[in-house]
């Protein structure tokens, strides 16, 4: 089975910089936030060398990558001033995304904060309703939450009762982090067959269209939201994997993974270092050793 792996990446230098990182870690795909994660400043669709990018992928077999929308989108939100932010910048980031050629945006539904989970997925679908329109390309691709603090959807019904909500649903699809359904409680170390089995039932695994492949630093149902790299042990100074490279290892060699952009979002040891590399190569091998782990 052919795997389309890849990591974050940075687009400080363009489409064309973020294509040349992504190749760095031996991937063949990646994705970026279209700017910093945790603000909207964006530089123009201009300065993003989108042309000069897209030939470089594919002349180097890189496709399907992804768009993550910033955190401080907050469609669940009841200030008027955030959620009117969150439904502009959406549409936005929706152009941005069409512009750069991909077709998948990744949104975290969204924090209730004061409220409750039904005003949340409430006012979560009322967003998306205003923001989407049949002519856009990509797909909104809401993300399975840990569910730390107020977050909505840190279950499959959760996220099925916003989809029910929204008019236009072929614009929606799903997210699923390994690290966020882990903590959200679902056991995808020893059953994950189960929880795609619910995931189908409840949502339909058709709308299952990007996946976050990341260890957690705490243990299934803590809800703490701490990625992990892959496979860490003791000794790995971001802290220990409590999902494990064997259980992260099958899940991407699951045929539900084939042709899917698998997106690695682990720690940096330091501001210089990652794994990516590292982690990449040994999820691409077809089978493990002991030695692996
Ligand atoms: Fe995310
Ligand atoms: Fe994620
Ligand atoms: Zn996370």
């Amino acid at each position: 089975m052919s795997l389309l792996i890849g990591s974050h990446v940075s687009i400080a230098n363009g489409l064309i910089g973020a294509a040349k990182e992504a190749i760095s870690y031996g991937a063949n795909t990646f994705m970026i936030y279209t700017g910093a994660p945790q603000n909207t400043k964006r530089k123009s669709i201009e300065a993003l060398k989108i042309e000069e990018g897209q030939a470089y992928m594919q002349a180097q077999g890189i496709k399907n990558i992804v768009v993550h929308a910033p955190y401080i989108i907050n469609c669940a939100s009841y200030k008027n001033h955030i959620f009117s932010l969150a439904k502009s910048f959406l549409k936005q980031e929706i152009a941005r995304t069409e512009a750069i050629g991909s077709n998948y945006i990744v949104l975290h539904p969204g924090s209730y904060t004061d409220k409750d989970t039904t005003y949340g997925i409430e006012r979560i679908a009322e967003a998306l309703n205003e923001v989407l329109v049949s002519s856009m390309k990509p797909i909104i691709c809401l993300e399975t939450m840990a569910g730390k603090g107020s977050e909505v959807g840190k279950t499959f019904e959760e996220l099925q009762s916003i989809i029910e909500r929204v008019d236009l649903k072929s614009k929606i699809g799903i997210c699923f982090d390994t690290c966020h359904t882990h903590d959200s409680g679902y056991d995808i170390i020893h059953d994950f067959e189960n929880v795609l089995k619910e995931f189908d039932t409840i949502i339909g695994l058709e709308r299952l269209k990007v996946f976050h492949i990341n260890g957690s630093l705490n243990p299934c149902g803590a809800r703490k939201d701490r990625h992990a790299n892959i496979g860490a042990l003791e000794d790995n100074p971001k802290g220990r994997d409590h999902i494990g490279l064997k259980a992260l290892h099958s899940i991407v060699h699951h045929p539900i993974c084939e042709n899917k952009p698998l997106i690695l979002e682990t720690p940096w040891l330091n501001k210089s270092k990652n794994l990516y590399r590292e982690e990449i190569a040994i999820l691409r091998q077809e089978t493990l050793s002991e030695d692996d782990y």
